[in-house]
């Protein structure tokens, strides 16, 4: 069985420096907010290129912190529009949802699933205070005339950069492109920890101490609250680990741009509709998504064939039992793509034999 995603496999490239990176921790005695926290957020903020990386405890929470900073700082109010993309992993959406504000969903293009950007402007109502894009699969979906448009409209631009650590805009990491960006390190993106684990990146430094605030409890002063805040914060050991595998990102996003190299060159079904790529360096492949109208078909041969696929995802936010007041709302290019995707594995150690293998099978579907 091809698996889709090898984690255990993506350790052991670099065991033995995770595992003197979790002793280091183990044996300091120093387990929460410490050196291995300012270390990392150091070098990630390096890597993104922007003043500020702030740890929490996952990828939703940095989402949820940047709309809760912009809430303290009286720049979003309650019932604010937010524009966000239809097709995206819910977290975008509760992000938006658990501060009170808006979701806007908007659809995306056909061919780069990522938010079209001649349908924001028509979205746009006196509420509507940000945009959220969402580097969805990998690629970037930051474009220039989003950018224009929140200047004209005063928008702050948010980034969901969960799925595309390794990403560029031109020469900027994608993350470091708006005002601020929310990244998960959950286990199987393509920078991922050994358990939860995330960060807000930023250049505002009010909006940085807010976050580093209620991430901790609302208190920037041990004992002393300014807000009602949460416990969110990133663990030593994830930090550790994140650290030790920060160095080998770019090399690890440039093995995911082969395999995708290599899909695309060499996967000729017609019946097979693959991602369009307008510039390599703007997708970082944390999946490989393609279309098919007879997809679930599709991915029972592949099972059977012992390739394990993943439908990213099945159900789109607005169709979700948990937002009933979206339900009636009508996205078609959003539920196109719901049911057609299918995600096929791609990662940093999939193996020549393996793609060889998945690109034969899927040719010789009829
Ligand atoms: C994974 C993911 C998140 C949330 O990250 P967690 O660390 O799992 O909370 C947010 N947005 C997108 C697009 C994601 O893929």
């Amino acid at each position: 069985m091809i698996k889709f995603l090898d984690l255990q496999k993506i350790t052991a490239k670099y065991a033995d420096e995770i595992h003197d990176a979790v002793l280091r921790v183990v044996d300091a005695g120093w387990y929460l907010q410490g050196n291995e926290n300012k270390t990392f957020e150091t070098n990630y903020s390096n890597y993104i290129g922007t003043q500020y990386t702030i740890g929490c405890a996952n990828g939703l929470d940095a989402l949820i912190w940047i709309f809760r900073a912009y809430l303290e700082m009286g720049v979003m109010k309650p019932g604010d529009e937010v524009i966000v993309p239809a097709n995206t992993y819910i977290a975008s959406i509760l992000a938006i949802t658990e501060n009170g504000l808006k979701p806007i969903l908007v659809e995306p293009d056909i061919e780069t699933y990522q938010i079209d950007d001649s349908k924001i402007e028509k979205a746009i109502t006196d509420r509507t205070k940000a945009i959220l894009i969402v580097h969805l699969y990998g690629q970037c979906a930051y474009t220039e005339k989003i950018g224009e448009i929140c200047k004209k409209y005063r928008l702050k631009l948010i980034e969901d950069n969960a799925q595309a650590h390794g990403c560029l805009y031109k020469n900027q990491k994608t993350g470091s492109l708006g005002d601020a960006a929310g990244h998960s390190f959950y286990p199987g993106k393509n920078l991922g920890a050994l358990g939860d684990a995330g960060a807000v990146t930023t250049n505002d430094e009010k909006l940085a101490e807010i976050i580093r605030a209620v991430a901790n409890y609302g208190s920037s002063q041990k004992y002393v609250f300014q807000y009602c805040g949460r416990n969110s914060r990133l663990d030593e050991i994830q930090a550790a680990v994140l650290t030790t595998k920060l160095k080998h990102l770019d090399e690890d996003v440039a093995l995911r741009q082969e395999v995708a190299k290599r899909y695309i060159n060499e996967i000729t079904n017609p019946k097979i509709i693959l991602p369009k790529i307008s510039n390599w360096k703007s997708h970082a492949f944390h999946l490989f998504p393609i279309r098919c109208t007879e997809r679930d078909r599709l991915q029972a041969y592949l099972t059977e064939q012992g390739i394990q696929t993943i439908i990213h995802y099945p159900i789109p936010p607005h169709k979700q039992t948990c937002y009933k007041e979206m339900n009636h709302i009508s996205l078609p290019i959003t539920e196109q793509i719901h049911k057609e995707e299918l995600s096929l594995p791609i990662s940093p150690v999939i193996s020549t034999l393996e793609i060889n293998f998945i690109i034969d099978t899927l040719n010789k579907w009829k």
